[in-house]
């Protein structure tokens, strides 16, 4: 194994030590990723406050940054079959999921490098005859990028196409669990022209490395995706020296099927909801709320069809769900599942290892739960649906919204009205209406509650890394009372 580097201004750098990380299908090590220390995150840093403050990046047009990410945008395509493998291998999901992962994340840059030189400030009417007003928008600064493991350079190219395309700079701390993909990122930062400073990466184990990252006075914003708990650790630290926060945290999200729904439909929208990934997903539909008149028949066909998901090796185009990515998080699945049985409830299907052994985890459906039991309320992060029956709107609505979570619902109906009614009802960041698990970079994706705070993606996301500065221009001449405000 060819140990990697981290990238910190100009310099490729070992780490102090090296970790291996370990591939979920295999159990074997398979990428040696360097240990950072705290003098590697002062250091990345100190190169992007540098880069931000002075040198070509802080004079380039936006113009020339855009030529920049077009450049980065063409070379992730041309190396989007080794990025997936990689990120298959770190986290177990299935290859053809990460493969369209990478080719979809050139559109991002594509995306954003278009808005890089269309970021106008306003003229505005300041009130007064003797002043004239307008704005800046200026890129917000040095920004720390914290990812989990389950996508780690999508949901990093979330930030880091809007933070480029503002002017920012960034330091990006990928998941000790899948830190390659984001590594060989930098590589290609390189390849592309960017100055130094403008991408680097710290990588390691110990959690301290995301803390000192946060607690940095010259971070001037974190943009920070994880688990709900470190979302709140990460938010007090930057509090301490006032830097803004974004947080993309974890969800509960309820797939709604109402009886006008196509069951069809909604069978496979259930599946893909909850079962993609392995349910390693923050929008995980983990909860489905059935209507009571069709609560078997759907029932039944989503059961069936999880018995049939193929679980193997994420490399085989045949398998449909790879293993969980690492030990503690099977753990943590059983120990849902397992305590949601000793509360009464009925398993469906799955609720084992499915005979497979090693980190695999099988689709698992369970019914006669409660919506205030632990296996509705606490997001699992693994292939586990909870299926509850519901009789009326309102009280679909009120078992949604009962969740400490707001990420994102999903909503089976053919009734136009009913769906306007539903999309003002749920409080969720994002409401899919007979479909389920889509993003796309002009649309603004975040939650509420304690789902988060912050959006990315579209000119929301963009305006995250970028604050307004108001200029005030005398025009009269005339020289004013100086004890007087106005
Ligand atoms: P996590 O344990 O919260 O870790 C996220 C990142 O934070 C990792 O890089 C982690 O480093 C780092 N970290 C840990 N402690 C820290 C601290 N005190 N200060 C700063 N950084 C710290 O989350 P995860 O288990 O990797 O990911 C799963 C979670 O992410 C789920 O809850 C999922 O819903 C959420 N998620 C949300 C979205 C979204 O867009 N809303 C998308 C994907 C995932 P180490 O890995 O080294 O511990």
């Amino acid at each position: 194994m060819k140990p990697l580097q981290m990238k910190i201004g100009p310099e490729w750098r070992p780490g102090r030590k090296q970790f291996d990380t370990v591939d979920p299908y295999t159990g074997e090590p398979w990428a040696s990723v360097p240990e950072g220390t705290k003098d590697d995150v002062n250091d990345a840093v100190a190169a992007a406050r540098s880069a931000f403050d002075r040198g070509p990046w802080s004079d380039m047009l936006g113009k020339e940054r855009a030529a920049l990410m077009r450049r980065l945008a063409d070379l992730i395509r041309e190396n989007a079959d080794e990025l997936a493998l990689s990120e298959s291998r770190d986290n177990g999901k299935l290859l053809r999921e990460m493969r369209a992962q990478m080719n979809s994340i050139p559109a991002w840059f594509d995306y954003f490098a278009g808005s890089a030189d269309k970021i106008d400030g306003r003229v505005i009417d300041t009130g007064r005859r003797d002043y004239f007003g307008l704005t800046l928008r200026e890129p917000v600064g040095v920004v720390a990028a914290i990812l989990p493991w389950n996508s780690p350079l999508l949901l990093l190219t979330f930030k880091l196409a809007a933070a480029l395309a503002a002017g920012c700079t960034i330091v990006a701390k990928p998941s000790e669990q899948a830190p390659v993909s984001i590594l060989r990122l930098a590589e290609l930062f390189d390849e592309a022209g960017f100055p130094a400073g403008v991408f680097n990466t710290v990588s390691g184990s110990d959690r301290r490395i995301g803390e000192w990252l946060v607690q940095h006075p010259d971070v001037d914003k974190v943009s920070f995706t994880g688990g709900e708990t470190t979302g709140i650790a990460v938010a007090r630290s930057a509090a301490e020296h006032l830097a803004p926060v974004s947080l993309e945290l974890g969800g509960k999200s309820a797939n709604i099927v109402f009886p006008d729904a196509d069951v069809h439909a909604a069978v496979n929208g259930l599946i893909a909801g909850v079962f993609a990934a392995a349910g390693q997903t923050c929008i995980a539909g983990s909860r489905a709320f059935i209507h009571r008149s069709i609560y078997e028949t759907v029932v039944d066909a989503v059961a069936d069809r999880a018995r049939s998901i193929v679980m193997g090796d994420p490399k085989d185009p045949q398998s449909e769900m790879g293993p969980i990515c690492f030990s503690g998080q099977v753990a943590k699945i059983r120990n849902l599942v397992d305590e949601a049985i000793l509360d009464g409830a009925t398993v469906v299907a799955g609720g084992s290892d499915g005979g497979l052994g090693g980190l695999f985890y099988a689709p698992t459906v369970i019914a006669d739960v409660r919506n205030d039991s632990r296996i509705c309320r606490e997001e699992v992060f693994g292939p586990v649906l909870a299926v509850l029956p519901f009789e009326t709107e309102d009280e679909v609505v009120a078992l949604s919204n009962d969740s400490r979570y707001g990420l994102a619902a999903g909503v089976w109906t053919s009734d136009v009205r009913r769906v306007m009614r539903m999309a003002r009802s749920l409080r969720v960041g994002t409401v899919w209406v007979n479909g389920y698990r889509t993003l796309n970079y002009t649309m603004p994706f975040g939650g509420v509650k304690a789902s988060g705070y912050g959006r990315e993606n579209g000119m929301e996301g963009l305006s995250e890394f970028l604050r307004d500065k108001a200029i005030w221009i005398e025009t009269s001449g005339d020289v004013r009372d100086p004890f007087i405000i106005g």
